[in-house]
């Protein structure tokens, strides 16, 4: 029986259970997995502000506006303490009131990274969707109450009273917006603003909480989580976890630096497409140690933006053999797990792994210090299985996946099948997806699909922009199958 009858409905398995578990960002099943208690499916209130104002105009005619209330911060945490919803709220469950005397009117919305001064911008940094409110849209006495859907690109909604002229009193009034969870562990403004352009009343900054949930994806190279780990890696992030993005080689492919540099810089550009812009940036070498007979540490080149960390380890690149090149001496991860060579010196010169254990326990101190030791944190790698990684097509039969993939996928099998290792794990196809293999056909959505195209060209438009390679329009067609597929199966 061929291999592919067999497989068919074990990969389909699969697939389903990876597209579930994206969704909600675990795994089906996941409810087993526990979490730490206590933790229950309900609201909390994290913060309550009192955000009352009272504004006069100081010319005629004189019009006020008075808000007298609280804004509220709400989460929801599930059973396995997962941050299922977070809510910015207006007036909470006792409602504000609100006063207005004249022609004009209140503004409640939710803003990141900033609130705004001009009302003409109320859209550009708005966020979040209005779950609930009262009163409900249309006339009241004195006032019209307005819901405005989708004011941006983002579906961000708006909540406006507008005075009729004579005075209105808005009693046990509402707003309660659903804020992504992609901006999770950022400081919103909630913001009321009186207009069009009379008093920035009141901008209320928020702390949205952190999720523990961590989802780490190791690959080989500046291009890789994105081509064969998304678009599960954008979801994770969409659904609150932190993301740690570790490169183990520089993917230099011989260049001299300012390509792989340029490559480490488009990879932070599909960073910056993941991740909602307004984060400070971070960057530099992070020592990072465990301990064997003594405690053997490393320098570790480290960048940082919202919830997502990246890690470049900057090995050797060995090229799609795995035989190296001339400009790092033929140093490569391949020759340094099979024994080959005893030491290899990091492409920058900032540290040399004294052998392969050295280099496998270094990846597992870098996940170690950032994501939880336990089940909370999921483990995405390369799946370290020859067959399921060997393309099959004419023209291309068998053809193997890049070594260094391969090898990045036996780094990350040493540390967590092999040892016993702590976390959840997932192990993703690489170049069958790109060459079309008929095991993998495609499996994404539209949505899914734009989400991985937008991930991928952000990457290719800066990595072209600093050097002029267009990488995709090389080889278009391997990466638009890439970007229809996505397998990744759980051992
Ligand atoms: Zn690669």
């Amino acid at each position: 029986m061929p291999w592919i009858a067999r497989a068919a409905p074990a990969w389909l398995a699969i697939v389903l259970l990876t597209s579930a578990f994206v969704a909600v960002g675990r795994p089906a099943g996941a409810s087993s997995l526990g979490g730490t208690p206590p933790c229950y499916d309900g609201f909390q209130t994290l913060q309550q502000v009192d955000d009352s104002f009272s504004w006069q105009e100081p010319t005629l005619p004189f019009r006020t506006a008075r808000w007298s209330g609280s804004v509220f911060l709400l989460a929801r945490t599930d059973t396995n303490c997962q941050i299922a919803e977070v809510r910015v709220e207006y007036g909470g469950t006792v409602g504000g009131t609100l006063t207005l005397n004249g022609d004009l009117f209140a503004s409640f919305t939710v803003q990141y990274p900033e609130s705004f001064a001009d009302y003409g911008t109320v859209s550009a940094n708005a966020y979040g969707s209005l779950a609930d409110w009262n009163p409900p849209a249309g006339m009241g006495p004195g006032y019209v109450a307005e819901t405005n859907f989708k004011i941006n690109a983002r579906g961000a909604d708006e909540y406006v009273i507008q005075g009729l002229g004579a005075a209105a009193a808005v009693v046990d009034l509402r707003a309660s917006f659903r804020v992504p969870l992609a901006l999770l562990g950022q400081t919103v403004d909630a913001q009321i603003h009186v207009g069009t352009n009379l008093c920035a009343c009141s901008v209320t900054p928020l702390t949205l909480p952190v999720s523990p949930y961590w989802d780490v994806y190791v690959h080989a190279h500046e291009d890789d989580w994105q081509a064969w780990q998304s678009p599960n890696a954008v979801w994770d992030y969409q659904s609150g976890d932190s993301v740690l993005l570790v490169y183990t080689t520089a993917g230099d492919a011989g260049n001299p630096p300012s390509y792989w540099q340029a490559r480490e810089d488009a990879a932070e550009a599909s960073v910056h497409w993941l991740v909602p812009s307004g984060p400070s940036e971070g960057s530099g070498f992070v020592t990072v140690c465990y301990t064997a007979d003594v405690a053997v540490c490393h320098p570790v080149w480290t960048r940082t933006y919202g919830r997502a960390v990246s890690v470049y380890l900057r090995a050797p690149d060995g090229g799609a053999d795995g035989g190296g090149f001339p400009s790092t001496n033929y140093e490569t991860l391949e020759k340094l797990r099979d024994g080959a060579i005893g030491t290899l010196t990091t492409v920058d010169g900032s540290t040399t792994y004294q052998g392969w254990a050295d280099f496998t326990s270094t990846l597992a101190a870098v996940i170690n210090a950032y994501a939880p030791p336990d089940d909370r944190t999921w483990v995405n790698a390369p799946d370290f299985d020859r067959d399921r990684q060997t393309t099959h097509v004419p023209g291309c039969d068998p053809c193997p996946d890049h070594a260094d993939h391969l090898a990045t996928a036996d780094a990350v099998y040493d540390i967590t099948v092999a040892a016993g290792g702590p976390w959840n794990r997932a192990w993703f196809i690489d170049y069958p997806l790109g060459y079309a293999d008929p095991r993998y056909p495609a499996n994404l959505d539209a949505g899914g699909y734009a989400t991985k195209r937008g991930l991928f060209m952000a990457y290719r438009d800066a990595l072209y922009q600093e050097t002029g390679i267009d990488e995709y329009t090389a080889n278009a067609w391997f990466w638009e199958n890439a970007f229809n597929r996505c397998y990744g199966r759980v051992a």
